[in-house]
């Protein structure tokens, strides 16, 4: 049977990883919508390639450009924020939410809400309104699927248990492009040097994240908020190959690996194929010809936005959100160049104490306008600071 499926952020590095496994089967997908910002040549050229009936830029000021661009094609053309959730709306089996940032937190919620599968990269959707995000699922009995590649082999490993026999979740990280570096480099690391993940081909604010470790702050948050763990339960381990995503820690003591290549297609296809397993086109590990794998403790003073998570986790509330809008707007800065690489942290760790001690703020209840409205102070904010220090 042909299913319907719709691609949110599907000119990034997660969209099209998911278009080359739909590419290979057509006869298999139906593809109902296509979104993305600024590329609109890839996007009209997916959109013809696939015979969408949707392509939106999340752009106002490019639609004129995406209709140009789909001439004669019968695609229909959309634009902006609020035609990316009507498009969230259209009926498909499955949806894949990989827009980047907070930004695909409505869409997301809008395909929930059509009681869908929602197969889930945008990790900030559950650090910003995690419970928002899986009482909306509840209610209008939607699935969830994680695709962050941890949280695709912990949700693998976890199949046929019971949660009440897990003990422990590690996450493992590769160390990022600084791993290796002597910590007083670190303060003058340059966008490019931040851009180059030693294992993973991924967007580039991912990739910065993933360097300053940002990135599994906010998955130890995703992990909390997604299998509903303790945050004293969520471990992080530092494994340079990144050939083992996660592992579940059972009562018993067994550990449970989820071994594979460092490669999004396995955890995309993974939740694409869900519940069934199909063939992937994803390389066979040769364990024997790799060797040895290796594992560390993470270091706290190369990366202290592991310790923020824990903040965040035991703030609760709206803390995620304003902890990712800080973030979000730190990261901006840095890429710009206003903001050296280890003052993100720090800037963030203000962002989040000051706004914290804001009457009111984080005990507000996690609405979509409400997570908006943190998002916004926080990155206020961030200008503020940094204003400030010029
Ligand atoms: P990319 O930067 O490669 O792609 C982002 C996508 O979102 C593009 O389609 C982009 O459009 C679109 N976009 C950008 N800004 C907006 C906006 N304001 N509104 C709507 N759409 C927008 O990101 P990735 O594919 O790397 O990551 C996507 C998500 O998946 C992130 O949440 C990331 O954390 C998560 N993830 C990614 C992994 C990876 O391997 N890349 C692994 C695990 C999780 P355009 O490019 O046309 O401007
Ligand atoms: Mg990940």
């Amino acid at each position: 049977m042909t299913r319907r499926v719709s691609i949110f952020g599907a000119t990034g590095s997660i969209g099209q990883n998911t278009i080359d496994l739909i590419a290979r089967d057509p006869a298999r997908f139906q593809v109902v919508a296509l979104t993305g910002g600024q590329n609109i040549a890839q996007l009209a050229a997916d959109a013809r390639r696939l015979g969408a009936e949707l392509a939106v830029t999340a752009d106002p000021a490019r639609l004129e450009d995406l209709r140009a661009a789909l001439a004669g094609s019968g695609v229909e053309a959309a634009a902006g924020p609020a035609a990316l959730v009507e498009a969230a709306a259209r009926p498909a089996d499955w949806i894949m939410s990989a827009i980047v940032g907070v930004a695909g937190l409505a869409p997301g919620l809008k395909a929930l809400e059509q009681g869908t599968t929602l197969a889930l990269a945008n990790k900030e959707s559950l650090v910003t309104a995690g419970p928002l995000l899986m009482a909306t699922a509840r209610q209008h009995d939607a699935r969830i699927l994680p695709v962050d590649s941890e949280h695709s082999a912990i949700f693998q490993a976890l199949v046929g248990e019971d949660m009440a026999a897990v003990e422990r979740i590690v996450i493992t990280a590769s160390g990022g492009a600084f791993r290796d570096w002597p910590l007083d480099r670190l303060a003058k690391a340059s966008v490019a040097e931040a851009s180059c993940h030693p294992n993973w081909d991924m967007g580039q604010r991912i990739t910065i994240d993933s360097a300053s470790m940002f990135n599994k702050a906010l998955e130890v948050i995703e992990t909390r908020e997604y299998f509903g763990i303790a945050p004293d339960q969520i471990e992080v381990l530092i494994h340079p190959e990144s050939l083992i995503h996660a592992l579940v820690g059972f009562r018993d003591g067994a550990l449970m690996a989820h071994v594979g290549p460092s490669d999004m297609r396995h955890a995309i296809g993974y939740a694409l194929n869900w519940p069934e397993r199909r063939d992937l086109p994803v390389e066979r590990l040769d364990l024997a010809r790799i060797g040895q794998l290796n594992f560390r403790a993470p270091d706290t003073a190369r990366y202290p936005a592991l310790d923020l998570a824990q903040q965040v986790m035991r703030i609760g509330g709206l803390s995620g959100a304003i902890f990712n809008g800080a973030k979000e707007r730190a990261l901006d800065a840095f890429i710009a160049g206003r903001l050296g690489f280890t003052d993100m942290t720090a800037v963030v760790a203000g962002v989040l104490d000051r706004l914290s001690a804001q009457s009111g703020l984080l005990d507000a209840e996690i609405t979509l306008d409400n997570v908006a409205r943190a998002d916004h102070l926080a990155r206020q904010d961030v200008d503020d600071q940094i204003a400030q220090n010029c």
